[in-house]
């Protein structure tokens, strides 16, 4: 093939599959665990609604596709169906009602109401040891849940790639949006545009059953489309022979080494709903701008505010605008590392990181491909050694 000479480039990938088996075998969670998470989603259902009448709650993000590791933490979802002509509950209201419910409940401990957040939350821990987050009407966050499963359902090596990637940062520190890194959502949307560029993925969005035109199906203004009918994705993709014969230690070994040295970090963004590339200036993410937040601009400043180890999922202009608690909050929006969403596409998900933070997140990129060109048994564990 084309492949420009690496020197870095293992020669033991036998080891490192095997290494990275046996790896995520142990992190898998264990059915119990599962149990546990599903008689808390039947728990906050009833509470729902209890509180509210009718609601529907869904899981979505690891515990509603197949990526988590043991002991993440649960997303749900809440949904309301307000009768005709009855009041729509604000996310405010939503975060506060469902909020206070719970302060009665001696099950549920450290509840945090963020009504702040891009996406307001309320995040809580059951006494059953599972740690949730309570989000509202968040469509959207279903769909890329879904989206995200049905990647993984198209070869079996997304899910165990995607698992070390997801330890490997939590390991290494650089997995926490509200400290500059990068959500699990972000590295697993990274995974994907790499396998797609290997051949292993399809674009999910533009194949359209009877090769027609790709469709436009709205959720709150974006085309939610994407092939989901994974059972029958054969008629409409192959991979290639060579993508079939990477090895996950190859495909793991790639990432690594596209993110530590060729991807343009300066000039590109990452798209897979384009299955590759785009250029910052063709989206207009070029320069960093402020903006007022989506809702809520006076908010009592006795806001809560989360420990900084566990802050939400995509909670960046919370951490932002805290500090300057007496002016008027601004979000900012950067755009060091882009990384569009698959459907939100004026989002971008790399939008928390900083100069600081991408300097650290490529040196880690950068000791990981050196760690897997090391001979010996046991690359997997090195990689993840817990940082400090
Ligand atoms: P973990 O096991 O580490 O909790 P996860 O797979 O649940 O990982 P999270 O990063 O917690 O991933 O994200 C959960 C869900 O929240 C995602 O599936 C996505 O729907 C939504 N989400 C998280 N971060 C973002 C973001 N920056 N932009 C849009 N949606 C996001
Ligand atoms: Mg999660």
């Amino acid at each position: 093939s084309d492949r420009k000479y690496d020197p870095y480039r293992p020669t033991n990938f036998d080891q490192i599959t095997k290494d990275a088996k046996d790896f995520c075998q142990e992190l898998m969670p264990k059915p119990e665990e599962e149990t546990r998470k599903l008689a808390l989603l039947q728990r906050l259902s009833d509470i729902a609604v209890e509180v509210f009448g009718e609601a529907e709650v869904l899981p979505f993000g690891s515990s509603g596709n197949g990526l988590a590791l043991a002991n993440a933490d649960m997303d749900v979802c809440v949904f309301l169906n307000p009768k005709e002509g009855s009041e729509e509950v604000s996310p405010v209201e939503f975060v506060e009602r469902i909020g206070d419910r719970l302060e009665e409940d001696p099950d549920f401990e450290n509840i945090l109401q963020l009504k702040r957040a891009r996406v307001p939350i309320v995040k809580l821990n059951h006494v059953n040891g599972i740690a949730c987050d309570i989000g509202y009407q968040n469509d959207l966050a279903i769909w890329n849940t879904r989206l995200l499963r049905a990647y993984c359902r198209v070869d079996e090596r997304v899910r165990d790639i995607v698992v070390i990637i997801k330890i490997w940062a939590k390991r290494r520190k650089i997995n926490n949006p509200y400290t500059g890194s990068l959500s699990s959502y972000a590295y697993v949307l990274l995974v994907i545009h790499v396998l797609q560029r290997q051949g292993v993925l399809p674009n999910l969005q533009t194949i359209v059953a009877g090769n027609g035109k790709v469709p436009f199906w709205d959720c709150q203004g974006f085309n939610r489309y994407f092939f989901e009918d994974i059972p029958n994705l054969a008629h409409y993709w192959q991979p290639t022979p060579e993508s079939q014969r990477q090895s996950i230690g190859e495909l793991l070994y790639e990432f690594f080494r596209y993110y530590a040295s060729e991807f343009r970090y300066a000039n590109h963004v990452i798209s897979i709903r384009s299955g590759g590339l785009l250029t910052k200036e063709a989206k207009e993410w070029t320069k960093d701008h402020t903006q007022p937040p989506p809702q809520q601009q006076q908010q009592p400043q006795q806001q809560q505010l989360p420990p900084l180890s566990e802050a939400p999922a995509d909670d960046t202009e919370l951490a932002q605008s805290a500090p300057a608690a007496d002016s008027k909050p601004v979000v900012k929006n950067r755009y060091l590392f882009c990384i569009e969403d698959p459907f939100e596409l004026n989002h971008n998900v790399g939008r928390p990181v900083d100069r600081y933070s991408l300097f650290t997140i490529r040196g880690e990129f950068m000791r990981a491909a050196k760690i897997l060109s090391r001979k010996g048994d046991g690359v997997i564990g090195r990689l993840c050694v817990e940082r400090e």
